[in-house]
Order: structure tokens, then sequence, then C-alpha cells
């Protein structure tokens, strides 16, 4: 649109700023537009895209708004000259001005880099696996999600990715993700879907997010076997082995990257999810989110054993793989364990046959 036909629009809906992404020290005109979230374009490209919520004022000489965004690098910075544009913006960020921590957060913040500090210290004198597992109930659940979020865009864009949306397959994948939670005993918080990739897996990421990935879905042959691999899932997020295996694998420097940098952005983020992603759990872990899942299933009165014979299908006798597959306790062993402490069907069926078709069909669009 031109700016005479937007000067005569009461609420602007775009406009011109500047903008420093934080990485370089290149200033760029960009246009901002209003939409879900504030749009940052240059040449009809979207450079970034800043939640309404995570915008926060930053000092600015007068007659500018100057703005940072939580998710955004730490240096990254927006600058606004229009006044009727700007405050259109302000109106819509909830928490521009959340800046200033209140003296919970600085406390919180506070109490966080102490620990991060002694931990760094006693890593050097005790090692880290011990450290891991005190540390992880300290760490703020707020900054776990934020971490999530992060991990969960690089989870779609590593293997390439969309949340499949058939309805039917859907409305299947949440019935059955609902039963297991319930009988879990975790709460709504806890989100999933299955992801289109055609790699066999499956994984809970930090603030509770679980995927599915369509590849394990199409060598699935019944309900029981997808549940008993999500039970696995939420295991991993009850116990919360993510945050867990984050500083243990991050070790030192995620959290040194704590106590120095802002907890809320940057680099630890970027590293944590990165390792997220990529590692994998101890073994330990991994027997402990089986255990987890045989219960889950017993207490669903659904047997566990299907899930280990999925798990030995997929993998064959070698147990190669990524994520739920790649972390050591072989498929062999897993089904075997699983079948020790297996009984049979006390309980009604997950899914009918035809959810169950449906859900297995989840990834593809409708006719
Ligand atoms: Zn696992």
């Amino acid at each position: 649109m031109d700016n005479d036909a937007r000067d005569t629009l009461k609420s602007p809906s775009d406009g011109p700023a500047a903008y420093f992404d934080g990485m370089s020290s290149r200033r760029r005109a960009v246009n901002l537009r209003l939409a879900d979230q504030l749009e940052i374009r240059e040449d009809e490209q979207t450079l970034a895209a800043w939640a309404y919520a995570d915008i926060r004022r930053v000092d600015s000489p007068a007659g500018v708004l100057r703005l940072s965004c939580l998710t955004a690098p730490a240096l990254a910075r927006l600058e606004i000259r229009d006044t009727a544009f700007a405050a259109e913006l302000v109106s819509r960020c909830t928490g521009i001005d959340d800046n200033t921590l209140g003296r919970r957060g600085v406390a919180t913040i506070v109490g966080w880099s102490l620990a991060a500090a002694v931990s760094i210290v006693a890593v050097v004198l005790f090692g880290l696996p011990l450290i891991a597992d005190r540390l992880t109930p300290l760490v703020p659940e707020a900054f776990e999600r934020r971490l999530g979020e992060v991990a969960d865009s690089q989870v779609k864009t590593l293997f390439d990715g969309k949340v499949c949306d058939n309805a039917d397959g859907q409305k299947a994948f949440v019935k059955l993700v609902t039963a297991i939670r319930e009988s879990a005993g975790l709460d709504t918080s806890v989100q999933s879907g299955v992801l289109s990739s055609s790699v066999p897996n499956a994984f809970a990421l930090p603030g509770g997010k679980v995927y599915l990935f369509n590849g394990l879905l199409a060598k699935a042959e019944n309900a029981d076997e997808i549940a008993g691999v999500l039970a696995h899932e939420l295991g991993h997020l009850k116990h919360r082995d993510n945050m867990r295996g984050l500083i243990h694998n991050g070790g030192t420097s995620f959290l040194i990257g704590l106590l120095f940098g802002d907890i809320t952005g940057s680099s630890a983020l970027i590293f944590g999810s990165r390792t997220l992603v990529t590692s994998s759990h101890s073994r330990e872990a991994e027997t402990n989110a089986d255990s987890f899942a045989i219960d889950v299933m017993h207490r669903l009165g659904r047997p566990a054993k299907p899930t280990g014979e999925l798990l030995l299908r997929v993998t064959g006798k070698e147990g190669k793989g990524l994520s739920i597959i790649s972390t050591h306790p072989l498929s062999e062993d897993r089904l075997a364990r699983m079948s020790r402490e297996d009984q049979s069907a006390s309980g009604p069926p997950l899914l009918t046959a035809e959810e169950w078709r449906s859900l297995k069909a989840i990834c593809t669009a409708k006719i």
C-alpha cells in the first residue's frame, strides 16, 4: 500500500523502521507489519517475526522507540520513528516494560546464577552426572519452556517436517495421547503432534512437547505399539531427562552461559536446543522411561510388549537409530523386558479400528 493510502487509515498496520539483526552490525531499512506477530520485512521478505508478548522496550533517545525481543538474538534491535505506528505497536505489546525485572525476577536470577556458580565449582570437583541430577530440579520452568520453544523450531528444520493435521487423524491422536497422559498423571500443558518426517523416531522436548514422527507411525501395526512409545516419551518429560541431559552434555559451557548470559535469550538457548535435538539420554534414563511406559500401559489395561516389537521391527537387532531407538538399551533387550513384564490386555482397545486407520493416515491430506 502506498503512503497516502496508509495515512487515511486510523490504525496503521505497517510502518518503516531500522533493524539490526543482532548478528552483524548492519543497519537495515525494513518495513514492519502488524500481523499475528510483528513481521520484520525487507523487500517483501520476512526477516524475522517477533511475538508481541516477547517484545521489550530498550533505552533510546527521545523520538525513537527502540525494541528488543526475548526470543531474538540478544543484540537484535528495532528502531521506530513513526509515532502513530509506534503507538499502535506499543498497544499490542503486553509486556513491553517488563524488562525492568520485578524483585522476584531479580531474586530468581540471582539465585539461579548462584546455583550455576556453585555448580561450576562442583562440576570441577565432582564431575557432571551428579551435578546434572542435583541441578535439574532447580532450572526454572519458564526457562525450560522457552528452551523447548527454540528447540521446537529447530526440530522442524532439522527433520524437515510439518505437523500433520488431517482432522480425523488428529482426533484419534488426541484421544490416544489424552488417555496416556491422564494415566501417566501429567497435566494438560503437555502438547504433542505427529511430524511429517519419514525418520522412524519420537521424542520429547523440555517444557512438555512430544513429537511422534510419521516414519515410526508408518511402521506400527496397532495402537498399543504407538501408545507405549508415547508413554516412554512422557516418562522422559516427567523425569525432566532433557534438562538433565542438557546440563550433562552441555556441561560447564552451558552453565557459564547461564551465569553470564541472560537466561531468557541467545547463545545458551541455541546451544542448548541443538544439544537437545541431537543428543541422547543415558541408559539409566531410558530404562526408567521404559519402566514408566510399562507401568502406564498396565494401568490402561493394555500390553507393553507390542512397543518392544515395534522398536525391534524398526531397528533390527542392531538397535541403531535416533532418539527413542538410538539410546542404548538394545531393542532386543527392551523387547525381552517388555515381554517378561507383560500383562495381557484387560482393558478396551485405546482406539477403534477406524480411529487407528485415521491415525495412520494423519499425514495424508484429506481427499
Ligand atoms: Zn527414550
